[in-house]
């Protein structure tokens, strides 16, 4: 079946679908965006998703494309059209098109709106989850408005690609004081010795990510206490268990950290319960 693009304003096959090459995302990064978790052809967590997406566009002054009404119909139509019932649906927001100068353009240039959806194996995603992933660690090197969700992903796109060549998913940034901000493209958390969650505040150094803020509620309802402070790596190698958080892998059981295992170096008890439990938390609508 051939995949649908939703490309500001129009549903066009994906192969054909572009932007302007003076598009300010392709020639700034200047935009965001946002991934949400479709399961049974259903987003998961929109409204925080939308939520998020509101504040990352008024971090840096680019205006709603249109009513947060429209584009849920917007996301729901690339969703139908591609007939992704297990996957993802992404969109991006950027300044819009416009001669390439730094100075943001002038107010009347329209914001760029893209949207993709695409399938993904559940299956595959519960092999990997019951046999955990592999982390690296890495020297944390981006600016300090992670909090935003740009699409300037260099710094993750890097480290990620290190965690692959050695054999790992993730990357773990670990800032000077040797704590652990987040993984490239997920929240970073541990079980320590004590059976206690911890987690960095999203206050500073880290996306206050979406499947992080439901996780905390799922904990609740299972009856574990979630700290939240920043761990170093040492504690991290010394936890009962690991687990990183993103909407497009859930809860996702760590294993090993620069190849050494954690715990018994197999998924831990919490962070299988966390998994097995989310969807019952997670907000789905129509
Ligand atoms: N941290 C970073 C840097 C990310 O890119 C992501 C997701 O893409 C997350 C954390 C997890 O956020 P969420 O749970 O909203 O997917």
């Amino acid at each position: 079946m051939s995949r649908i693009a939703y490309v500001n304003g129009l549903y066009v096959p994906h192969a054909e679908a572009a932007v302007h090459v003076e598009d300010r995302g392709y020639q700034f990064a200047d935009g965001v965006y946002e991934v949400c978790e479709v399961r049974g052809g259903k987003m998961v967590d929109e409204r925080r998703h939308m939520q998020r997406l509101v504040r990352s566009l008024g971090e840096i002054h680019i205006r709603l494309p249109m009513p947060l009404a429209a584009l849920g119909v917007v996301l729901r139509e690339t969703i139908r059209r591609n007939r992704v019932r297990d996957g993802i649906v992404y969109l991006q927001v950027t300044r819009g098109v416009a001669r390439r100068d730094h100075y943001f353009p002038d107010p009347s240039t329209p914001p760029s709106i893209v949207v993709t959806a695409r399938a993904s194996d559940p299956a595959r995603a519960e092999a990997s989850a019951a046999q955990g992933v592999g982390v690296i660690t890495v020297p944390e090197n981006r600016w300090d408005r992670v909090d935003i969700k740009t699409v300037g992903l260099l710094p993750n796109v890097l480290a990620k690609e290190q965690a692959k060549t050695a054999g790992a998913r993730e990357a773990w940034f670990v800032d000077k004081e040797g704590r652990v901000t987040e993984g490239g493209s997920t929240n970073a958390w541990i079980v320590t010795a004590e059976g206690r969650i911890v987690t960095r505040p999203a206050e500073a150094g880290i996306l206050r990510g979406i499947t992080r803020t439901v996780v905390f509620e799922v904990a609740e309802k299972l009856q574990l206490r979630v700290e939240e402070r920043a761990f170093t790596v040492a504690e991290a190698l010394a936890a009962r268990e690991a687990f990183i958080t993103a909407a497009s892998t859930v809860v996702m059981p760590v294993v090993r950290i620069d190849g050494h295992p954690v715990g018994e170096g197999r998924p831990g008890p919490v962070a299988r319960a966390l998994r097995e439990t989310f969807h019952q938390v997670a907000e789905v609508a129509d």
